[in-house]
């Protein structure tokens, strides 16, 4: 990766960071998910508001490392207006993106996401990253009040 290219990416994670985006507790959500990563103590709840297939409304709270909650604020903002299908698809994206399990991923499908790719050089904070996308799975599925990276 170009240097001024990681710069670019490390100043969208610090903004995130610092004035995370969708914080704040949901008055009447339909799904409503906790996702912890034991590994580092990230803990945060995920609401969403779902109708009619499409993910109206997503919002977070919670603490958590610069990367956690840069992932969390990035994701409540792309997966916005998208169907669930789509959503379903991002998160399946960002997974091989960030485990690197099956090759690269195509950079521009994946859009802002993309500034998080360099996780994959740090194993240890993988699940810092793809908490909110584990959390947004559960979310989707309906069926589980909170998950756990490990
Ligand atoms: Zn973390």
């Amino acid at each position: 990766m170009f240097d001024d290219l990681r710069d670019l990416y490390q100043e969208v994670i610090f903004d995130h960071n610092r004035n995370p985006r969708n914080f704040r507790v949901m008055d009447d959500p339909d799904r409503e998910v906790e996702g912890f990563n034991p590994l580092c103590g990230d803990r945060l709840t995920l609401y969403l508001r779902v109708a009619d297939g499409i993910i109206q409304d997503a919002s977070f709270q919670g603490s958590g490392c610069a990367i956690s909650t840069a992932s969390v604020s990035l994701m409540t903002e792309i997966v916005k207006g998208k169907t669930e299908q789509e959503a379903e698809k991002l998160f399946e994206l960002f997974h091989k993106m960030t485990t690197g399990e099956e090759g690269e991923v195509d950079l521009e499908a994946i859009g802002k996401l993309a500034v998080l790719a360099g996780v994959r050089e740090y194993p240890a904070r993988v699940k810092c990253a793809t908490l909110a996308w584990h959390t947004l799975d559960a979310a989707l599925k309906n069926q589980e009040k909170s998950i756990s990276t490990e």
